[in-house]
């Protein structure tokens, strides 16, 4: 069946949902509500969006109070095993909920229901769940819903793979002005430590034109600021009947008339092109901020990981970009404790803080991931000295960050506001070009405009200054 078909025959599924919501409607005298809890990365965010997007055309209302739900979707990760244990503390405190109210419903989707070990946990123990799904068919959760509402059997469907790209199904955008787009799915690195490749499979473009439709369309609803989604956004295109660049593509997406702010994520170092960053250097529109995970400085890690690039070579291309496109900001995400990994390792990895001058960095415990390489290997580290070397990596970033987050200070920079301010409702939060906030006067008429904003002072990750 064709992407368009498959589309179709979805949205078919979403009209007979909402009949089967009509029903209920009338027979409880208020409207069903849903929450969707989402777990994890950027991407997971997205497909929520297009969860809810589906629940809201089929006439649920959408809460964020789970507990208030007449049906729950965790949307789940699994890159580390903590996001797992959560998983099942929440349904753990469902239990006693479905017993009071049989009407409950309750669904799980995304890169954790790909395991196999999991699911054989849901059928032995969590017989109460309704929907299981993963992230191969998100695409078609219309039809798996109208199958759960209309059924009392437990619904586990996962495929293990698909070639099938169906992008055009409705979408609930957290925010008006900025939106999340998928350019790629999967990949194909496969990093000993990680149990992406396994659970989001193997890597799948989308084509241009589909983007940037659909970027066109969401510039001509009010979004000015496009995230560029993909595990590897830098090996886009290759599998493509008509091969394309992601740099080729940035080129493209940059004519969309409207269009002011193009941001992407995750690079992986290994892919990174000068033809990537003469693209972003020239750019009017692409923001000025570079994620580019280094995950370990040691080069004997950095081998054992399969991460395919040496602490020089990930060296020289930050220089090579800081070179290029002068005030970029870099961030990283960096794990400490692998397999093996020594404190002389852990010394390689601060040696590359203190030299990029990172302006934030994200750092993990390594989390063994059954299925894995790594989590095979004998010489897992020992939990103290993991924590010890975890403090020292946490505290070099902080070092760093401080020092390097004064460079705005003085300057007047253009901020996109994107809410009230948590804590003081006089204040506005604003995104900076570099990604760090920045807070300053102003009210709600504000958001989702582009203002330029003195910067008066740096806090750490972020600043505080005043609109001009
Ligand atoms: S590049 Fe490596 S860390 Fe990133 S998703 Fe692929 S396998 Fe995982």
């Amino acid at each position: 069946m064709s992407n368009i078909e498959e589309q179709t025959r979805q949205m078919q599924y979403i009209d007979l949902v909402k009949e089967v919501v009509e029903r209920e409607n009338e027979r409880l005298k208020r409207r069903l509500k849903c929450a969707v809890v989402t777990f994890g990365c950027q991407m997971n965010a997205r497909d929520s969006e297009k969860l809810t997007g589906v629940l809201r055309e089929a006439g649920y209302e959408i809460i964020d109070e789970e507990t208030e739900a007449d049906f729950v979707i965790y949307n789940t990760c699994t890159v580390r095993d903590n996001a797992n244990q959560k998983v099942y503390g929440h349904l753990g405190l469902l239990k006693s909920r479905v017993k009071k109210n049989p009407n409950l419903r309750i669904a799980l989707c995304g890169c954790m229901m790909q395991e196999a070990s999991v699911i054989e946990t849901i059928r032995e123990k969590y017989k109460f769940v309704n929907l299981v799904f993963g992230t191969h068919n998100i695409f078609k959760f219309p039809e798996l819903l109208y199958r759960m509402l209309t059924s009392d059997s437990q619904i586990i469907d996962i495929w293990e793979d698909t070639d099938q790209i169906v992008e055009d199904l409705p979408v609930d955008r957290k925010y008006s002005f900025k939106s999340g787009i998928n350019i790629m799915f999967g990949c194909n690195n496969f990093c000993s430590y990680c149990i992406v490749p396994y659970v989001r499979g193997r890597e799948r473009s989308r084509e241009p034109k589909e983007i940037i439709r659909e970027i066109e369309k969401l510039v001509n609803e009010g979004v000015i600021e496009v995230m560029l989604l993909g595990q590897n956004v830098n090996s886009y295109g290759k599998n493509l009947d008509n091969p394309m660049s992601f740099a080729e593509l940035l080129k493209e997406i940059e004519k969309i008339d409207g269009l002011k702010r193009i941001r992407f994520m995750t690079s992986h170092p290994k892919d990174l092109s000068d033809d990537l960053i003469e693209v972003m250097a020239k750019s009017e529109k692409i923001c000025k901020h570079i994620h580019l995970p280094l995950q370990s400085g040691s080069d004997r890690v950095l081998k054992e990981m399969n991460r395919r690039y040496t602490k020089e070579q990930y060296l020289s291309l930050v220089e090579k970009i800081k070179k290029a496109i002068p005030d970029v900001a870099v961030t990283t995400d960096i794990i400490v404790g692998f397999p093996g990994e020594t404190a002389a390792d852990v010394d390689d990895t601060i040696d590359v803080i203190r030299k990029v001058h990172y302006d934030n960095a994200f750092t993990f415990i390594y989390s063994k991931r059954t299925g894995t390489p790594a989590a095979a290997r004998p010489d897992q580290c020992d939990e103290a000295e993991v924590k010890a070397n975890f403090d020292r990596v946490l505290n070099a970033v902080k070092e760093e960050a401080m020092i390097r987050n004064g460079y705005l200070v003085g300057r007047v920079e253009e901020a996109l506001v994107e809410e009230i301010n948590a804590h003081d409702d006089t204040f506005v939060t604003g995104r900076l070009s570099n990604n760090s906030m920045v807070h300053f006067k102003g009210d709600a008429s504000l958001i989702g405009k582009l203002v330029k904003v003195n910067i008066l002072e740096a806090k750490g990750f972020y600043y505080m200054g005043e609109m001009i």
